[in-house]
């Protein structure tokens, strides 16, 4: 019984066209509602402070490197994504010599940034840095240090949003 009552089912719902005019009636649903697609990338949507962009190292205002050094963000990296080497300098302080970030295993999930003492480690809010060959996904402590000074009002801006969240 129960399956002539399907076969039913389906042979109304094959001449009656109700699947069609369901999907028609949801179409006109939205045919004068206000358009919710935008047009990037000269429109965009707004992104949140805490949205884990590349990566930057920054600097005090007297252009010191904050970065002391302690590893902890290397230590912590669940994708070994991070590389330091380090040495004392002459005043004693620590500084890194080197700092690199392989972003093609960075699985952007912010621990160094958590981890990170000085807040010299950053994510910031730059997602478009596509390129076209996997060397320059490598980012050295130079390129680091760039991208931290290039934006760094908007590092700067975007912790201080991101401090409510603490
Ligand atoms: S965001 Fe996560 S995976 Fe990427 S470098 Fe930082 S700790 Fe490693
Ligand atoms: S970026 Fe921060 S956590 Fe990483 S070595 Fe430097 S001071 Fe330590």
């Amino acid at each position: 019984m129960q399956c002539v009552l399907k076969w039913l089912k389906r042979q109304i719902n094959t001449w009656l066209l109700l699947e069609l005019v369901r999907g028609l009636a949801l179409t006109g649903k939205y045919l004068f509602k206000p358009k919710i697609t935008i047009e990037y990338p000269e429109e965009r949507t707004p992104l949140s402070p805490r949205f884990r962009g590349l990566h930057a190292l920054r600097r005090y205002d007297d252009g010191e490197e904050r970065c002391i050094a302690c590893k902890l963000c290397e230590v912590v990296c669940p994708a070994l994504a991070i590389q330091i080497d380090s040495e004392e300098r002459e005043d004693g302080s620590r500084r890194t010599t080197r700092y690199d970030i392989d972003t093609t295993l960075c699985i952007f999930c912010g621990f160094c940034e958590e981890a990170c003492p000085v807040d010299a480690i950053v994510e910031t809010q730059i997602f478009e840095y596509a390129t076209e060959n996997r060397q320059d996904l490598y980012y050295t402590k130079d390129r680091l240090l760039a991208t931290g000074d290039k934006y760094a009002k908007q590092i700067s801006a975007n912790l201080a949003d991101k401090s409510q969240y603490n």
